[in-house]
């Protein structure tokens, strides 16, 4: 484990253009339970009937009632951990180029990432569904189920429901990143779900380094990872970025 770390920083020092892929593993240790997998939002849920386009166009005060009035809950109070952190850091210290996220919180912007590429959008940001005006999700007054914008139009999150496509826009800026970096790291997902699973394999066929950061090997290791560093993401990369600091 030492020895990883050492050499993930290495490879950071080397590295001339790096970007990090990140997925719900990244943000856990703020208390943002994972919609996928174990423990996840979907056992509770069947997000055809909360999280589809489709049902929230039907009746958008149920899907508030039952995800969105919690997610943002639980949002307004997330804060970013070590994970978002040590990023945020590491652009600091000129090494992070772009940040690509499969999650919505947000928190990568908030710990200091400025390019940020979500697949998903943001549940960071509602919009109107009327006039399109943004308004900040902590900001929304939930008197009102579904609350609405000053010109009565409905909000709905800036995030991609199911039934709707991923943004163009983030689709191809993330994969000319893929190509153009020489290092990604790859935090806290397990990358199987596209567009996500892609861009460590487009980035690989360009010639780049990959190295994981995730608590269990995925399908991406030892096939197209150099590298699994196996651990929680928020101390894995707090003693990766410690250690740079002592090389540059
Ligand atoms: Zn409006």
């Amino acid at each position: 484990m030492a020895d990883l770390i050492k050499k993930a920083a290495e490879d950071l020092a080397a590295a001339k253009m790096v970007i990090a892929l990140t997925g719900a593993g990244a943000s856990v240790e703020s208390e943002i339970p994972p919609f996928r997998g174990k423990g996840g939002l979907w056992e509770k849920f069947d997000p055809m009937e909360v999280a589809h386009i489709d049902s929230f166009l039907r009746d958008p005060a149920k899907v508030w009632n039952l995800l969105i009035k919690d997610m943002k809950d639980l949002l307004d109070r997330a804060q970013p951990n070590d994970c978002h952190k040590g990023l945020a850091k590491l652009e600091e210290l000129g090494k992070m180029q772009t940040v690509i996220t499969q999650n919505i919180d947000g928190l990568h912007q908030l710990a200091g990432n400025t390019d940020v590429i979500e697949f998903h959008g943001t549940f960071a940001w509602q919009r109107c569904m009327d006039c399109n005006t943004h308004i900040e999700t902590r900001r929304v007054d939930m008197i009102e189920i579904p609350p609405r914008c000053h010109c009565g139009g409905i909000l709905r999150p800036n995030a991609v429901f199911f039934g709707e496509m991923i943004p163009q826009q983030a689709l191809w800026r993330s994969r000319q990143a893929a190509i153009d970096c020489d290092l990604m790291l790859v935090i806290g997902t397990s990358a199987v779900v596209q567009p996500a699973a892609l861009m460590p394999v487009v980035a690989k066929e360009s010639g780049s380094k990959i190295i994981e950061i995730n608590p269990e090997s995925t399908p991406l290791t030892g096939n197209i990872s150099d590298y699994l560093i196996k651990g929680p993401a928020g101390a894995t990369m707090n003693a990766i970025v410690a250690q740079l600091e002592k090389m540059i």
